[in-house]
Formats: structure tokens, sequence, C-alpha cells
């Protein structure tokens, strides 16, 4: 397969403005991508060459792509570096360049050719890696066309900007192999037990449809994680869950889950990123008291070791780093409290219920100073859920996560629903909770930040359509340092005009691909005639705004665009808000 299709198609979906036409984008793709190459393009659509959890980078900087570029073109540095900046974008430059100097390749690249060579230069690490991996992409540019240079330059430095999220692929997977989009239902539960799109597109492709059925739980593999709802009354939150829940104390640490086969262990953030070199000391707990062969979920928390007392979410962040030395694990030491179990001995346990997955915890885990299982309270009124949720309080958590004893309360992997019913309250603001917005947009500011936007265009998302609709237009709670990293953060995902994803009525002066969460408070949600969030859908040509929003100051790393305050969350938050007012 001529690796110019693909170009063609990064082409195609830069320019359309509607989801509808990147589907068809990606069908059309598909569905020319010869059986042995579909898990590849399934990667390389999205700019990867293996899923995310397999923590595969290029790691390649802007300065070795110019580099490459010099060699190739024979021509400076710096006339590539003012290129950059003439154009604002290292791919357009590239294709410029390649232009400007009649550069036509003999030989057609072929995305054979493509993959193995970028998957050569991840995988290239250590002693003189940056060398190598120069040579390996000087090797690949030099047979490529203009078209091909910008995006093989964008691909190289994790730029592509897109933007396709993961329901387009399954929709268009659904659509290209098995002729209805209705499938995508098989495809999306076979990939939320394996989180690689690549593996599933493979086998629906190879074994069709009855194969993608049979997918199961592997270790080494990340589950999606199930999300919760969110609910600020306690007489809601029993109604909803039947009169009785297992509420337990929500810890603010960071979620992991746990992947473990004798001595060989996997850990996996809720972003599903590998984060198993972070934590060796957990790993030593939990060989003691977790079962041989397992895959369960915990929330990492620091600790106070001679008191036990939980430490507050930001001295864990000093753990986020590249190499976790004996300093850190001294000065920061964790403890992990379980809280789910999905997999135990070869059987799944995903479809059990939840009082089941708790008693099969409460067999299996040997309980030690460092690990142990969410403290937990079966409440079926009012009172003793609010003093539970004060004593989870004290306690230094968050609040309560309330959770189904239905027979149907199986783990949702990535899915979020009223199963799991997380119970937290913001008392700074009036709303009863805070929002995690994606940032799809900027305005310019005035006066001292002229030429420098000034406030954020911020969405909610909407799983039903896929889209990012908005709610507010923040310009407040930053310091001059956020507006300085947003600036860094941002700038690499930059895009032409309104993302094809996203749903707004607002012209913004910059737009963004959806790519950041930050966490967001304000005084309420009111009907608004220029936010797309819940359009119509309370009142006709209305949408919901968030008034006076404020950045908390958390910038929300771990969670991906999609992992966003949901449509349907700040519709049920707006109604809480009017029952509380009544
Ligand atoms: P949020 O991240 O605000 O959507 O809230 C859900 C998060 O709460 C999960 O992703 C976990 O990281 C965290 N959490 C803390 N304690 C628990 C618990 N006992 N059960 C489930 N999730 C928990």
């Amino acid at each position: 397969m001529e690796y110019s299709k693909l170009a063609e198609f990064y082409k195609k979906i830069e320019e359309t403005t509607s989801r509808i036409e990147m589907t068809n984008a990606l069908v059309e793709l598909f569905k020319s991508t010869p059986k042995e190459l579909i898990d590849e393009v399934v990667y390389l659509s999205i700019g990867k060459i293996a899923p995310e959890y397999t923590g595969l980078d290029y790691n390649f900087s802007s300065k070795s792509a110019i580099k490459a570029l010099s060699v190739v073109l024979g021509i400076d540095e710096h006339e590539i570096e003012k290129k950059v900046i003439e154009t604002g974008d290292l791919g357009e430059a590239g294709y410029q360049l390649y232009q400007e100097k009649g550069i036509q390749p003999k030989e057609k690249l072929t995305v054979e050719e493509v993959y193995n060579t970028l998957r050569k230069i991840a995988e290239t690490t250590g002693y003189g890696s940056t060398k190598k991996k120069l040579e390996l992409f000087v090797s690949l540019i030099s047979k490529a066309s203009p078209l091909e240079v910008k995006y093989l330059l964008r691909t190289i430095i994790e730029r592509l900007r897109l933007g396709i999220g993961d329901n387009t692929i399954m929709d268009a997977l659904a659509i290209a192999f098995t002729g209805s989009k209705e499938n995508r239902t098989y495809i999306e539960r076979a990939y939320n037990l394996t989180s690689d799109l690549g593996y599933v597109a493979k086998i629906l492709v190879e074994e069709g449809l009855e194969g993608v059925k049979k997918i199961k739980i592997q270790i080494g593999r990340p589950i999606r994680p199930m999300l919760a709802e969110r609910l600020s009354i306690p007489e809601f939150i029993l109604k909803k869950l039947g009169g009785k829940a297992g509420a337990e104390y929500k810890y603010d640490g960071e979620r992991i889950q746990v992947h473990r086969k004798g001595d060989e262990f996997h850990l996996f953030s809720r972003r599903l990123e590998n984060i198993t070199h972070q934590f060796p000391d957990l790993i030593e707990f939990m060989k003691e008291a977790i079962p041989e062969e397992c895959i369960l979920e915990l929330e990492c928390v620091v600790i106070d070791p001679s008191s036990g007392a939980i430490q507050p979410f930001q001295m864990l962040m000093n753990r986020r780093v590249k190499y976790v030395t004996r300093f850190h694990i001294m000065m920061y030491p964790v403890a992990g409290f379980i809280f789910d179990i999905m997999y135990l001995n070869g059987q799944d346990l995903t479809l059990k219920p939840y009082p089941e997955r708790r008693k099969t915890l409460e067999k299996e885990i040997k309980i030690t100073d460092r690990i142990n299982l969410a403290t937990r309270k079966i409440v079926d009124n009012t009172n003793d859920l609010e003093a539970f949720f004060h004593e989870a309080i004290e306690n230094g958590c968050e609040g309560l996560v309330c959770k189904s004893l239905a027979k149907d309360s199986i783990y949702q992997a990535g899915k979020r629903g009223f199963l799991w019913i997380k119970y937290k309250r913001d008392y700074t603001s009036h709303l009863a909770d805070t929002l995690d917005l994606v940032v799809v947009g900027a305005f310019y500011g005035q006066g001292q930040r002229a030429g420098y936007f000034g406030s954020l265009l911020m969405a909610c998302y909407d799983p039903e359509t896929d889209q990012f609709k908005t709610v507010c237009k923040v310009g407040s709670g930053f310091t001059e340092d956020d507006f300085k990293k947003l600036d860094e953060l941002l700038k690499p995902h930059q895009i032409e005009h309104k993302h094809p994803r996203v749903n707004a009525i607002l012209s913004a002066d910059i737009w963004y691909e959806p790519y950041l969460v930050l966490e967001i408070t304000g005084a309420e949600l009111t009907l608004s005639p220029v936010h797309t969030c819940a359009w119509d859908k309370i009142k006709l040509n209305r949408g919901l705004g968030l008034r006076f929003p404020r950045f908390t100051g958390r910038y929300r790393f771990d969670k991906k665009p999609e992992d966003a305050t949901t449509e349907a969350e700040i519709i049920e938050m707006y109604k809480n808000q009017i029952q509380i007012k009544i």
C-alpha cells in the first residue's frame, strides 16, 4: 500500500469541518487497506505506531526533525527554522521547502516501510540513539513527496493534530467491515476489554464479528476504566440506586489498574499509560497482599507512614517523574486502596455484580500497612450517607463513590454511568461540583493581553454524538504563569478552523484540536443562547452555560478530552440546581 494514500487521507481530514466526512474518509481508507496492514493503518491514522499503553513514543524532537530536513535538502538549519517561524508549523515548512526545491521521489514510499521505520525509531533507545533515530528518519524523508514529508514531520514530532477520536474509528470500522454502524457495540466491548483498536481491527478483518465477540481480557492489556456519574444531593443518590448503596471513600490520589501474573506486574494510569516504573514500592507491597494472577484497581495516595494519615493530592504529584529514586520513595511514601477486581485466575469478573466483586476482594486481599480495601459502608438512608460523607472528608478523602448493589451492577468497562455515583462537594462555590472542560478555542485579550489570548472557549463532551459542546468562555483564575504555560501547551494543537467534532455557535479567534482538560468552577448553570451544551434539550433554541466561570488552577492531564464532564452530567447538575432553589 502506498503511503501517499495515507497522506491524502490526512489532507482530507485536515480540510473537513464535518464529523460525517471524517468518518467517511476513514471508511474509505480502511476499505482500501490490505488485510494484513489494517492494524498498522489504524495506528498511523492517528499518528501512532502502537496502542498508548505500550508507552512506545518516537521521542524525536523538532530540532532533530529540522536537522533531518537540512541533511536531505542540503540547506542550513537556520533557513529551515526561519521557514518554520514564517509558516508556524514544521510540517508546512517541510512541504513548502520540498516544493521550492522541486523534490519528487523516484521510488514510492509504502505504508509498510513507513510503519517499520517509525517503529524502529520508537524502539531505538539508550546511548547513541539520537543519531540512529536521525539516520532512520533521514532515510524515510529522502523518499518522500512534499505532501508525504508534511505528514511524516507532523507524525514524528507527535503533532498530527487531526483529533480523530476512538469513537470515530470504531464507527468507521463497523461501517467498513460489517456494513452497519450498529455493530459498533461489539467492537466497543472488545476495545473496552483490551484498549487496542489496532488489535480489534485485525481480528475483525481476519475473523469477522464473531471473532471480535470472542475477544477476552488479557493480562498486560489494560481494561478501559469504568467511570462514575455525579450527583450532589444524598436523596437523589439513594433514589437512583434503588434506596440502598455501597458507599466507599473517594480517595483523592491516582487511579491505578494493576495487572499481575506471578512476578510480572503492569501498572496503568487512568489514561492507560504504562506507569509500572513509577511505583516499585507499591509493587513490593502488593506481592504480599494480592492474588498471583489478577487485574484490580486501586487509588494510590501518599500517606504519613507513622499515622497512616492520607496526605493531600499535591504530594503525589512529586512522584510524577521519569526516574523514581529512593529519595522519592522515602519522601513520598504511598499506599493503595483497592476498590475493584476485574479478573482472577483466568476468570473475567467484569460481568459479575459489584457485591460479588467486593466479596472476592474481601476474601482474596491480605490487608497490610500499605495495601487496604477502600473503606465502605452499606447505607440506606440519607442521614447515614451524610455522616459517612463527613467521615470520609475528615479522613482526607474527597467524598464518596456510591455504588449500585443491584444484580446488574457489572463493571462497565469504558463507560460512565449511574452504577457508580460520585458525591463531592465544593464548598467554595455555589455550584455543587467543579467541571472538567476541554479547551476548544480562544479569544484575544485586551489591554495588557492584546495579541495573546485573554479567554478560552471551554466544552463538555457528548458521547452520544461524539462532539464537544461549549459551556463557557473562561478568562479568570489564570496567573501570568498559567497564561505562559497554556500558550506552550496549546500552540502545538492550534488548527486553522473549528474542529469537526466541536459544536459551537461562538466564533473563536483561535481554534484548537480538543486536547487539554482544565478544572473549572462557576456560580451556576443558566440557559444560554450562545452555548451548545444541552441545545434544545431543556428549552428550544437555548443551551446551558456556566456563569462566572473560573479556572481552579488544576490541569487535568490525567483526563483525555473524552473523559471531560459530559453533557448528560451537566443537564443533571442543572436540574439539581433548580430543585435546590425550589
Ligand atoms: P472523577 O475522576 O472525578 O471522575 O472520579 C472518579 C474517580 O474517583 C475514579 O477515577 C478514581 O480515580 C477515584 N476513586 C477514588 N476512590 C474510589 C473508589 N472507592 N471507587 C471508585 N473510584 C474511586
